[in-house]
């Protein structure tokens, strides 16, 4: 399909192909497992694509680790492996070592967090988010003032536009009664990045603590927890890290509270000695006091070769490459899908803005599952109307977007969304 409509636009053609040609980034596409020349994966803020080192990494774990080592690798690597790793990623968002572990999901993370450090603010009644933030952070969070007895409330700070927050209306709402303001560093429908700094400033002004969730901007935007004095973080492995399907996620407690605060989940592997086999719990003086059971050991080895190569490119220059790449699809959008009824559901400026675009359509559903089906392009799509573009900089190329532009385009020109139904698939 790649080729059939470049004389429509030579000139963003050949912007593109210019920039892949400059792109010092452009080497790692070949790191990355590629089946399908053709296929334009616009999906990588969803589920990262796989680095061609893990298949290896995995097969030694399985043959020599497992099958051969057996219980004995859990004294050769396996039992420091969710500090270690965490340390490692600690790298890409700016937590110096000691602070990470890698362990449970996203989701469980936040639970964790969020009961301890409301913990430090007995006396404060509200949790502060935003209506851009994840549901599952939303339903963690009325969990947890369920669990607490209902002392808490959520406020959720409201967007007038769905695709900016006002930052200076969002920093008066915090105040005296706040316990905990928690984000999303970039919001995973509209992509609007939040000023983490700021946001963490004010917070501690006004004697609130703050959990930022990084799951759509690590390895994609720089991120600074020890430089901006965060409290805690959150974030998952299998988005822009490549670590793959369900792959555990981390968390990051800042050095000076990690013995003040405790995991609601009091677990063997965040006790002082596991194998001392005590029968009273005493937390390890860590960070690894928020480990709760055994780490999933092969999907958490997986994690390690898609960080192993954000490294290598280090998060200054993918940042620049995200810019670079979103800034080319809005342009690519002003001129050619703005007139065909697509509003951009993103930021247009790039401080304000992450590593994906999401484009809005009164037939956004029906065109995502034509551009699967029919098009070979795969983004996703989230409610009500927005189809989500991930550029993820290690493997995406501007030709890629170039071609993207064009294959929505025809999905459009061509009614050929007509065919599929609205009604939703289960995974959308
Ligand atoms: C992807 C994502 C999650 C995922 O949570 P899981 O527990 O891994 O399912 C959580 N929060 C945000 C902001 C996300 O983007």
């Amino acid at each position: 399909m790649k080729g059939e409509n470049r004389d429509m636009t030579p000139e963003g053609l050949q912007a593109a192909v210019q920039m892949d040609a400059a792109d010092e980034l452009a080497p790692f596409r070949s790191q990355f497992v590629s089946h399908d020349p053709d296929l334009l994966y616009m999906d990588g803020n969803s589920l990262g694509r796989m680095p061609r080192a893990t298949a290896q990494r995995l097969q030694q774990a399985i043959d020599h680790e497992w099958a051969q080592g057996l219980v004995r690798s859990w004294n050769n690597g396996w039992y420091e492996a969710p500090q270690k790793l965490g340390d490692k990623i600690g790298r890409l968002i700016g937590a110096g070592p000691g602070q990470v572990v890698v362990c449970d999901s996203t989701s469980v993370n936040l639970f964790k967090l969020a009961v301890a450090a409301l913990s430090l603010r007995p006396g404060r009644q509200r949790i502060l988010t935003d209506a851009f933030n994840f549901p599952s952070d939303l339903y963690v969070l009325q969990g947890c003032i369920d669990l607490l007895g209902g002392r808490h409330s959520l406020q959720v700070f409201p967007s007038q536009d769905g695709i900016v927050i006002d930052e200076d209306a969002l920093l008066d709402a915090i105040d005296e009664d706040t316990a905990l303001v928690t984000l999303s560093h970039v919001a995973f429908k509209s992509g609007f990045r939040n000023n983490a700094q700021r946001i963490t400033q004010r917070a501690h002004a006004a004697g609130a603590l703050v959990l930022w969730d990084l799951s759509h901007s690590a390895g994609a935007v720089p991120v600074d927890l020890d430089g901006w004095g965060v409290d805690f973080a959150v974030g998952c492995t299998y988005k822009y890290l490549n670590g793959g399907p369900g792959s555990p996620a981390y968390l990051y407690v800042r050095r000076d509270l990690q013995t003040a605060v405790r995991s609601p989940i009091w677990g063997w592997f965040g006790q002082h000695s596991p194998f001392a086999f005590e029968h009273d719990y005493r937390p390890v003086e860590d960070v690894r006091r928020f480990l709760a059971g055994t780490p999933p050991i092969l999907s958490l080895l997986a994690i390690e070769p898609g960080v192993d190569l954000l490294l290598e490119a280090g998060i200054d220059r993918i940042f620049r490459k995200a810019v670079s790449l979103t800034s080319f699809f809005i342009e690519l959008f002003d001129r050619d899908l703005s007139s065909l009824g697509f509003t951009l559901g993103s930021p247009r400026s790039p401080d304000q803005r992450g590593a994906h675009i999401s484009l809005r359509h009164p037939q956004g559903y029906q065109i995502n599952r034509a551009l699967i089906e029919e098009m070979n392009v795969i983004p996703d799509f989230r409610e009500p109307d927005n189809i989500r573009l991930g550029l993820a900089p290690l493997y995406t190329s501007y030709q890629d977007v170039w071609e993207t532009v064009q294959r929505l385009k025809r999905v459009v020109v061509e009614k050929r969304f007509e065919k599929f139904s609205p009604e939703r698939q289960a995974v959308t």
